[in-house]
């Protein structure tokens, strides 16, 4: 069986900050059923799950990093908390944090290209001396994105030279764009005459350098790939370029984490599948949202969960809210998020104003997540762009109808009910916008005898894994001929 090997920064359980974790869970436990086992490594955090599993060193050393010797132990997770291969790398003084991304501030840490570079080259002192090489090597995000130069560009890791590396688009805004006199230090010794590789407008880009020297590129949907060829800002003529070996792979959810006959983090489950049993599902849930947030029945309730930065809309979404009570529309909203400081007070001054129909936890709350997945008529994801999205997949799962703006993987997944589809498609995204579709959904939440069908028709819907771990089986294989 061929091995391939993922590169990224996190993966459920062990650290998640959005799709991308999820993705990492999911994914390598569906490789196998297409004749390819995965292994993932991240960088070992400081979290509680971390803290509650038993692991076993594999390797110990140090590597420069600048003018100091940073030390890293490679660890293999021995309890079964996670199907596949699961491999952490502790670097001490960069990764024991318990966040992820962000420091305290709400902004990103300041030693971001430190502590990139600096797992991106264990990733490689640990591959170079295990005896067995993977054979294929896959990157997720700027994160990773310099090991595709380090595989091919640095003579220290010259044993790893014919590895194919394929690097995943989670996101594309995200770029890890690094100044190079601040960071060129830090970089593994590469071969002079090739450094400009990583070079994009006069500075280190990482995703532009994953971008040159991958050997195949994707996206997580079909749609958001076409997006970014056709408009990228800076980066345009570099998609363009590398064109024909970009392509879009719509990710997938894990059906059985993902079960409303039997998620753990909810208290009422789904009994069986006939539409009584749906119609049951969704009312217990719902009275346990609107008790919890004391909010007034008998209104369609929508939810939204995300982070609260521009690419999400949650901004329009509060518009849409102030909008629609001005215009006496009847209906509850639940929101789950955190991020812009701004945001987060604005959604709070919601609740205040309007405490009976809005309900509001500023958080990451995983349990909560699945209740609103569970309990909410409708889901709200006013995106400016959006790369896959797994929310309106999770909702429509747990028998919530998708009201989406029509951009990349929500265009690829949810179609207007008007056109014999599944969901709600905001068709002018403004605040206004989004009050016209919540009308729709609205008069849909009052014809009882549709919107029964229409639970129906989303929970039957596969969006499981299946399909795209064949696809990137397919790549895998393709990228050793
Ligand atoms: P992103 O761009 O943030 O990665 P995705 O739609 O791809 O967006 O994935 C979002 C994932 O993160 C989903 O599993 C969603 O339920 C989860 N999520 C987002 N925000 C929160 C939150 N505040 N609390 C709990 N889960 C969240």
């Amino acid at each position: 069986m061929k091995e391939v090997l993922h590169v990224c920064s996190e993966c459920y359980p062990a650290a998640k900050a959005g799709g991308m974790g999820d993705v990492l869970g999911a994914l390598p436990a569906y490789l196998p059923e297409h004749g390819i086992k995965a292994t993932v490594v991240i960088p070992k955090y400081k979290n509680k799950w971390f803290g509650a599993q038993v692991f076993t060193n594999i390797k110990t050393g140090t590597f420069l990093l600048g003018d100091q010797e940073q030390s890293f132990t490679i660890q293999k997770l021995v309890s079964k908390d996670i199907a596949f291969p699961f491999y952490c790398i502790d670097l001490p003084g960069l990764f024991d944090r318990d966040s992820i991304y962000l420091a305290e501030d709400g902004h990103g840490y300041k030693d971001e290209p430190k502590r990139n570079i600096a797992f991106q080259t264990a990733v490689l002192e640990w591959l170079l001396v295990r005896y067995e090489l993977f054979d294929v090597v896959h990157v997720h995000d700027h994160m990773t994105g310099l090991i595709p130069f380090f595989l091919k560009f640095c003579p220290r890791y010259k044993r790893l030279q014919s590895i194919p590396s394929i690097l995943s688009i989670h996101n594309g805004a995200y770029r890890g764009v690094f100044v190079w006199n601040e960071v060129k230090s830090l970089l593994p010794d590469y071969a002079e005459e090739y450094g400009g590789i990583m070079d994009w407008d006069g500075e280190i880009n990482s995703l532009a350098t994953a971008l040159k020297c991958a050997w195949a590129v994707n996206t997580v949907s079909p749609s958001y790939m076409l997006e970014l060829i056709k408009d990228s800002d800076t980066l345009t003529p570099l998609y363009e370029s590398e064109v024909t070996k970009c392509s879009g792979i719509l990710n997938g959810i894990d059906a059985e984490l993902w079960d409303p006959s039997k998620d753990e983090f909810l208290d009422h489950h789904l009994e069986g599948s006939s539409r009584k049993e749906w119609l049951k599902f969704k009312e217990s849930n719902k009275a346990f949202l609107l008790n919890k947030f004391k909010l007034k029945g008998d209104r369609p309730l929508i939810g939204f969960i995300g982070r609260f930065a521009n690419q999400k809309g949650a901004d329009l979404f509060m518009e849409a809210i102030e909008e629609g009570h001005k215009q006496k529309l009847n209906f509850n909203s639940v929101i789950l998020g955190s991020g812009d400081k701004e945001l987060e007070k604005q959604v709070v001054k919601l609740t205040k104003e309007y405490p009976d129909s809005v309900g509001a936890e500023i958080a990451y709350n995983e349990k909560l997540a699945r209740q609103i997945y569970a309990g909410c008529d409708f889901l709200i994801m006013p995106s400016r762009f959006e790369p896959c999205g797994l929310n309106q997949l999770y909702a429509m799962r747990y028998g919530t109808i998708p009201i989406a703006s029509k951009v990349g993987g929500l265009k690829d997944t949810v179609i207007d009910i008007d056109r014999n589809g599944q969901g709600i498609v905001i068709e002018t995204l403004t605040s206004l916008g989004l009050v016209t579709a919540i009308e729709r959904a609205a008069e849909l939440f009052e014809n009882k005898k549709i919107l029964s069908k229409l639970i129906s028709k989303i929970s039957q819907m596969d969006y499981s894994w299946s399909n795209s771990a064949k696809d990137y089986a397919t790549l895998y294989l393709s990228s050793l001929k």
